[in-house]
């Protein structure tokens, strides 16, 4: 049976494979494309519109079209309501998962089942179980959820000679979020240096500027009138403003004509026009790269040997031209918009194979090399060199637990009055699986007989202590402590693994009280899941 790659992304998707010849190829879409635009158009209570023909619906109906749900994803309060039934951004994307599985068993003739679905690397542990949760409730099997960046090594790897120990830095700026990557390719296996992103950054942000500027030039010629406030219009020119910028990538200058009330108004928009109007959008992206640059020189990496530029958005010339002139990097356009799909797809089949040669108790227990190669289709040297292969990640973000601030003058007077604050016990870009072993901490009252572990994790670029700067994700107690004065010690270790599940070991070396937990993920709890499995179920989706 096949396995798929998924790139579901905030303005595109994409779903490949690898066929007999080990090549990953991509799947065409109902019309055609080989990208699917990330929308969906709810346009009966029995029946959804993903993709090209839902974009051009967001016209008509903008009250019935989803776009840009994956800024949403693993956001409780994010639901939408359509034809009376309430939807959350895990059950909007599986419709969009549907669809392009969908696609991929017209084109290939087989059952779409499992899958590797992709996400930004800097995406918490939140999104990440989202993003699976997501392919679940569209009835597929998630063998694992991959970082772009990664899939995107992946695919380069497959395509370039192995060269022995060689660094990569990858640029990625799609329609909704902004990543950057060092990733180490030695042999067969890729690792992650560090990483770093913006998740709400992207080619939007690059429309809405272009949207303004013409509105405004709209209003400069008529002030009387106010095309702002009608969304019709605004949705329409939306779509016009997102096709300027894509045409001011290959053309130096373009006209736009915009009706409305009666009145027109012709502008002209130039390349270096739309330059200075999103300058500070791309210097976001170039302060976010130097970081990256920086943290990667504190690792020992201070050269790269490739710069490879995925996202659609990557394709505007001053992203390469500005990595060039600020950091002096010769970066290039890696198949930017299929390189992730791809690279996931390959990545899905050495999981599929791993999976199938360690069986249920572990490596060699499983399936023979031949097998594994008979059921897949693939040679037994191809299975050999996949079982083999390594691909390791590092901590996107910071985690910690919440404590008390002793240095608060507070403390010692009224601790429950004092500054709470977040100790972080695991940095980001720690490479995975990580072990923080015991760090011990103490209790804050006297006779204090329970302590509650709260897990928070980093939210935003840059590890603060502020609980403002962080998102709670998970607890458990550590109880039944013998009574002692406030300040006894207790240990608390985390252990994350290379998948990102977050393990936490509480215990208290006197009594010997112990507490382990896996961090449970916030979001849709199990009963919610099946509930929208079969609620997406009973849509009928289409192209
Ligand atoms: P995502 O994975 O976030 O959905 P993609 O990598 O598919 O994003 O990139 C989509 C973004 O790239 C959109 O904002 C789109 O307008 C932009 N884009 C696509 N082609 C071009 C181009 N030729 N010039 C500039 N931007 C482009
Ligand atoms: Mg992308």
């Amino acid at each position: 049976m096949t396995t798929y790659g998924i790139d579901l992304g905030t303005t595109y998707s994409c779903i490949a494979y690898v066929d007999e010849t080990g090549r990953a190829v991509v799947a065409k879409n109902a019309v055609g494309e080989e990208t699917t635009p990330s929308v969906v158009y709810f346009e009966s209570g029995q029946s959804v519109v993903v993709g090209r023909a839902a974009k051009n619906s967001a016209m008509l109906n903008p009250d019935l079209v989803v776009e840009l749900i994956k800024r949403q994803i693993g956001q409780g309060d994010a639901r939408r309501e359509f034809h009376g039934e309430s939807h959350a951004p895990e059950s909007i994307s599986a419709l969009i998962l549907r669809e392009l599985a969908r696609n991929a068993e017209e084109d290939t003739g087989e059952p779409v089942k499992d899958v590797v679905i992709t996400v930004p690397a800097y995406f918490g542990v939140l999104e990440r179980d989202a993003t699976r949760k997501a392919g679940q409730i569209a009835g597929l099997n998630v063998l694992d959820v991959l970082a772009e960046p990664v899939a995107a090594a992946l695919h380069y790897e497959a395509l370039t000679e192995d060269a022995g120990v060689r660094h990569l830095l990858v640029y990625d700026l799609g329609g909704g979020t902004f990543d950057t990557t060092v990733i180490r390719l030695d042999g067969g296996d890729v690792q992650v240096v560090c990483t770093d992103g913006d998740h709400h950054l992207g080619g939007a942000d690059w429309d809405s500027k272009i949207i303004d500027y013409l509105l405004n030039g709209f209003t400069d010629q008529h002030s009387d009138l106010d095309p702002g406030g009608d969304e019709q219009f605004v949705q329409d020119l939306a779509i016009s403003a997102e096709q300027l910028k894509k045409e001011l990538s290959s053309t130096q200058s373009r006209r736009h004509n915009m009706r409305f009330d009666g009145s027109v108004v012709q502008l002209e928009l130039t390349r270096d026009g739309l330059e200075e109007l999103t300058s500070e959008l791309l210097e976001r992206t170039m302060e976010i790269t130097e970081r990256t640059i920086a943290t990667a020189r504190d690792k020992g990496v201070t050269r790269f040997d490739d710069v490879l530029l995925v996202g659609g958005m990557t394709r505007t010339p001053a992203v390469a031209r500005t990595l060039k002139e600020r950091f002096g990097l010769d970066a290039r356009l890696h198949d930017p918009d299929l390189a992730v799909a791809k690279g996931a797809a390959l990545f899905a089949l050495v999981q599929r194979v791993k999976i199938g040669m360690d069986g249920e108790d572990g490596p060699g227990s499983g399936e023979t090399a031949q097998d594994v190669a008979d059921q897949l289709g693939i040679s037994v040297e191809q299975v050999e060199t996949m079982a083999a292969k390594r691909v390791a990640t590092v901590v996107p973000r910071a985690f910690g637990l919440k404590v008390v601030d002793s240095k608060d003058p507070v403390f010692t007077t009224d601790p429950d009055r004092a500054r709470e604050l977040v100790a972080h016990l695991l940095t980001a870009n720690t490479e995975l699986p990580a072990d923080t072993g015991p760090q011990t901490f103490y209790t804050v009252t006297d006779n204090q007989n329970s302590v509650r572990l709260e897990v928070w994790e980093q939210a935003g670029s840059v590890a603060s202590d502020e609980l403002a700067h962080n998102t709670h994700i998970g607890d458990g107690m550590l109880t039944d402590l013998p009574l002692r004065p406030a300040g006894a010690p207790f240990e608390v270790t985390f252990f994350m693994n290379p998948t990102g599940l977050l393990k936490v070991h509480g215990r208290e070396a006197g009594s010997g009280r112990e507490v382990r937990f896996e961090i449970q993920i916030g979001g849709l709890e199990e009963a919610e899941v099946r509930e929208a499995t079969s609620a997406v179920a009973r849509y009928e989706v289409s192209g």
